[in-house]
């Protein structure tokens, strides 16, 4: 070949960093790199049946479906080859020059994270074609696409360029030649890559053969019958189409004929990988007719807060020949998906009463999903709303209760389901939100994370219970009877008479101003001298801090409308309604810092230097002048 068709071009910036990250980081779990491609070729198989299905084929349509490999033990080569979809020039440079998820720094810091962490978790970033270079000194692809056009070959050594030229002759599909380093020659060995083969992809839907042998054995275990399958061969399967190395937490066989016919394996992973700061998941459940992938990491087939669900999902129902962009609003696919979500509500709720054990396990680590959903997902709401679980004040502290264990046990005349949000459960049990609930022995769900909040008032009622957030200025739990010993009146201290009260009351709201909305004598109350209340329904004090941190919230001391509310039992609220008349100016320096410190128990923010400074004025009073 003339010197003049090689071009020589030099890898992207980030690509450059994942080879480094690759090699560097990666070299003692070798064996990765032909998995990866030889799942690579699988892919391009896929890819080329289905192309098949919806384009006319005219070329090479002979050539059968297989992945071959070639290991060349003087030579010290390794050759994967691949009768798939192919490369053109263009899909060369592309594919093996760049990355996907190219310019984000992030994404490489999370890599090589990953990669210190547990070099099986390299296959979630679809960097798997650059693993090569963990073993190859050399790599030469060959592919010529299955439009016919001519084909080519790229080559690197995994520094900073690779080259491009025209490589004429080529059947169709991707051959791949592995120059392998000195100290990885094991991998032209053909026992070696049989091990491989067999112990990571032997249910590679297409035959591999090593040396002319095929090594696998091609099924699709989805449409096979439940008590044929083994849990051997289900948690293999799992390992293969899930790209993990443990066991899954759940799995879920599923087949139906009507209305639709569906054949589903899905798993449940032990791990969330988002919270493992691995970036927004991948789909991964993979769309089959009648055991033809259609759409691989399926957008589709189910809705997006089941994106951490791996497996398969096979219709014969829809058309061989759908296109992947027409099952985006393909009515079969839509109504598929409907019915597939319920089925997995259901089992997840089957499973919660099977083991609730387990169920726990899943729901520190899922939990986070069946939130969005609800936020997300209108059409099943109510039955989402079953899998939620909280701490409550009926509980221990790490126990978790249902809402309908909570609805079970509501007390007469209770008509809703309460709820607050806090940072720490002991936050909470001693701030004064809970006190009236505590003497009333009616039990309330402590909503420990910021979002909770957001999807309880998104969930809006449950059983036509109403969710109502405990700082709600309309609280009343005047006709709820829980405690009996309630109604044996605990001795009360006295409380302010009445005009008095009310006097104090619009004097505090003269003193605080704009601040508050209004001041009130509280029913709820039991020790604590004040507390702020949402005027606003839709606006707890936790979704303020929420839309606060997500910087949609305005500044310090606005937000919501609020209410305060002072108890008229409280030594302290008596003391003051004297102090005001006694000494005006030092009364409203308390009524400030009740306020401020009513604020800090709702987990509202304050000027803190203005609150410091106003602390020391009166602890200075308090020590004694
Ligand atoms: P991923 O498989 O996650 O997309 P890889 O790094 O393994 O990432 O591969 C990058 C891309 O290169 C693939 O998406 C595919 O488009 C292309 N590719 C790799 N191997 C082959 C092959 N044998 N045949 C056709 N295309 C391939
Ligand atoms: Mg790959």
């Amino acid at each position: 070949m003339a010197a003049a068709d090689i071009e020589t071009k030099h890898f992207q910036a980030e690509t450059r960093k994942v080879l480094d990250i690759v090699i560097n980081s990666l070299y003692t779990e070798r064996d990765i790199f032909v998995r990866e491609l030889v799942s690579n070729a699988a892919d391009a198989l896929e890819k080329f049946r289905h192309y098949s299905l919806v384009e006319q084929v005219e070329f090479d349509t002979h050539v059968p479906l297989e992945i071959t490999i070639d290991c060349d033990d003087k030579n010290h080569t390794l050759t994967i080859s691949d009768t798939g979809i192919g490369m053109s020039k263009e899909e060369l440079e592309t594919n093996l020059g760049t990355i996907a998820h190219s310019g984000s720094s992030q994404f490489l810091q999370e890599l090589a994270e990953a990669a210190k962490k547990d070099v099986n978790l390299i296959g979630q970033f679809g960097v798997g074609f650059y693993s090569v270079f963990m073993a190859a000194k050399k790599v030469r692809v060959q592919s010529r696409p299955a439009s016919g056009e001519e084909g080519h070959e790229w080559a690197s050594d995994g520094g900073g360029t690779y080259t491009i030229s025209p490589c004429p002759g080529l059947h169709r599909g991707t051959k791949i030649i592995i120059d392998l380093k000195e100290d990885a020659h094991n991998y032209a060995v053909k026992f070696t890559i049989e091990r491989i083969i067999q112990q990571y992809s032997t249910f590679i839907p297409f035959p591999v053969k090593v040396e002319g042998k095929t090594v696998n054995t091609v099924q699709a275990i989805w449409a096979r019958s439940k008590n044929e399958i083994t849990d051997e061969e289900y948690n293999e399967f799992y390992k293969f189409i899930g790209n993990a190395v443990d066991e899954p937490l759940y799995r879920f066989h599923f087949t139906a004929d009507a209305p639709l016919a569906i054949q589903a394996l899905l798993y449940v992973p032990k791990e969330n990988f988002e919270v493992l700061g691995m970036g927004r998941m991948q789909p991964g459940v993979n769309l089959y007719c009648q055991k033809v992938l259609i759409d691989q990491h399926s957008e589709n087939i189910l809705p997006e807060w089941l994106r951490f669900l791996k497996g398969v999902v096979d219709s014969e129902d829809l058309p061989l020949n759908i296109s992947r962009q027409s099952l985006q609003d393909n009515a079969l696919v839509l109504k598929l998906r409907r019915v597939l979500t319920k089925r997995i509500i259901k089992f997840f709720n089957e499973e919660a009463d099977k083991d609730a054990t387990k169920y726990q396990e899943f729901w520190r680590t899922f939990g986070i999903f069946i939130k969005e959903a609800i936020t997300s997902d209108f059409e099943h709401r109510e039955d989402l709303g079953k899998l939620l679980r909280f701490e409550s004040s009926a509980g221990e502290a790490g126990e978790m209760v249902s809402l309908d264990a909570y609805v079970n046990r509501m007390v007469e005349g209770q008509d809703s389901i309460y709820y607050i949000n806090g940072p720490s459960r002991s936050a909470v049990e001693n701030g004064p939100y809970v006190e009236m609930f505590k003497k009333k022995g009616v039990e309330i769900i402590y909503t420990l994370e910021p979002i909770d909040d957001f999807v309880l008032s998104h969930l809006g009622a449950y059983r036509d219970k109403k969710l109502v957030s405990a700082d709600r200025a309309d609280l009343d739990l005047s006709k709820t009877t829980g405690k009996q010993e309630d109604t044996v009146a605990t001795p009360q201290e006295e409380a302010l008479a009445t005009d008095s009260l009310e006097q104090l009351c619009a004097w505090m709201k003269e003193v605080l101003g704009e601040r508050v909305q209004a001041v009130k004598a509280s029913t709820r109350l039991v020790d604590s001298p004040a507390m702020i209340v949402n005027v606003d329904g839709f606006m707890s004090s936790s979704m303020e801090r929420l839309l606060k941190a997500s910087g949609q919230g305005e500044g310090f001391g606005m937000g919501g409308k609020k209410d305060m509310e002072i108890n008229a039992s409280s030594p302290l609220i008596k003391k003051l309604a004297t102090l005001r008349e006694s000494d005006t100016d030092f009364a409203a320096e308390l009524a400030w810092q009740i306020y401020d410190n009513a604020r800090i128990q709702a987990g509202l923010d304050i000027d803190p230097m203005e609150m410091v400074q106003r602390n020391y004025r009166i602890l200075e009073r308090a020590a004694g002048r």
